[in-house]
């Protein structure tokens, strides 16, 4: 069977990497060149809305799927007319906007930061009025890794939050105090079974993931079976085939939902080597009609983000339990070009060997001692 990806980045690198000893083949379509994924199949170079490129990629295979969320979901509906497409392109539309997004946990009844939608200074003026200060005023389409977004903690930051995300449509949201953030990742797979990893605690610096713990340290039991029961409620809203990411913000009166990421997750690269199956694999398992694997954790994991520059050759592989993961991409400030999980027995033994790593850009010292 060969899977179609859209998207050629580490992702769909690490998907392929997963599906080939399952014996499946990968084609990925990308418009960027030297595309990470490049090592583990074909790769059609065309921008997202290159028809004759579309139909090249759903000839060539039987199923197709994603790994970067800012496809254009009319591409993704333009393939499901000429092949099985997983998961749904409608959770890519409500995951590409953060209004329809936060409608969508509403719906569900999964609680987020009060929010509202705006478009000018005078709806950012009347809507805090319910929301409070301080805010954060985001652009609903097109936002990642905290690209477009403004902190209000002043009515007077309103115009000129609104000139700098300008004239698009625009969200404003609480700004919430919280503890840490947690992400879960989950799966569900073609015949409706569903499966999560356990609950992840993430530290994100700039904006940018830094570094997940999993399990999360010291999660109380009712908040982790609310938080999979969340991932899973998402799951079966959309009868969604594939993985998915579901971040949260935990407060001191419990965990709201912040986002979805409908496809593998950064959180999760920690399952590779820390879960009896990677997130990976059982994406590809959920596509491809097979039955997933068990998610259960091996111990306790932590994956660290390379993010802007790579330490030296061999200086990260003498930790003990550390596995490196190199994206093959040139290095740019900002940019994801590698992880490296470490797996231990235990979190104290995890800290440990955190403190062993040599100085990594921005990587935060979890209080967890
Ligand atoms: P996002 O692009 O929505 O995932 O936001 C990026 C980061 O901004 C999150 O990981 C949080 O650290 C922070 N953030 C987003 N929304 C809020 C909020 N309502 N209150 C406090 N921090 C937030």
């Amino acid at each position: 069977m060969t899977i179609g990806v859209l998207g050629g980045g580490q992702l769909g690198r690490m998907l392929g990497l997963a599906g080939l000893p399952l014996g499946f083949s990968f084609v990925f379509l990308d418009p960027a060149e030297d595309a990470p994924a490049a090592i583990a199949g074909e790769v059609i170079r065309a921008p997202w809305d290159d028809a004759e490129a579309l139909a090249t990629l759903a000839a060539k295979c039987d199923v197709i799927t994603w790994e970067f969320e800012n496809v254009p979901e009319a591409a993704a509906r333009r393939l499901a007319e000429a092949r099985p497409v997983f998961p749904p392109p409608e959770s890519l539309a409500v995951s590409q906007d953060r209004l329809l997004e936060k409608q969508h946990f509403a719906r569900l009844g999964i609680p987020t930061p009060p929010f509202a939608a705006v478009a000018t200074e005078a709806e950012v003026q009347a809507a805090l009025g319910t929301i409070g200060l301080p805010a954060l005023l985001k652009t609903r389409r097109m936002g990642y890794d905290g690209r477009g977004q403004r902190v209000l903690r002043d009515a007077a930051d309103a115009g000129p939050a609104v000139a700098a995300l300008g004239g698009v449509p625009l969200l404003l949201e609480r700004f919430v105090p919280f503890e840490r953030e947690l992400s879960v990742v989950a799966a569900r797979g073609r015949d409706g079974e569903t499966a999560a990893w356990p609950v992840i605690e993430n530290h994100h610096g700039g904006g940018i993931l830094r570094l997940s713990l999993a399990p999360a340290p010291r999660l109380a039991e009712e908040r982790r079976t609310r938080a999979e029961g969340w991932a899973r409620m998402l799951l079966e809203s959309f009868g969604y085939v594939g993985v998915l990411a579901l971040e949260l913000f935990e407060t001191a009166e419990g965990l709201l939902a912040n986002e979805m990421a409908p496809r593998v997750h950064n959180s999760g690269h920690w399952t590779i080597e820390g879960a009896r199956t990677s997130q990976f694999e059982n994406h590809v398992r959920a596509v491809a009609g097979l039955p997933l694997g068990d998610t259960a954790p091996c111990g306790v994991s932590a994956m660290v983000n390379l993010i802007g520059t790579l330490p030296p050759a061999g200086a990260l592989q003498g930790v003990p339990g550390l596995h490196l993961h190199v994206y093959g991409k040139s290095p740019r400030p900002g940019r994801k070009l590698g992880h490296a999980t470490l797996c231990a027995g235990s979190l104290a033994e995890i800290l440990r060997l955190l403190d062993r790593l040599p100085p990594i850009a921005g990587l935060p010292h979890p209080a967890h001692g």
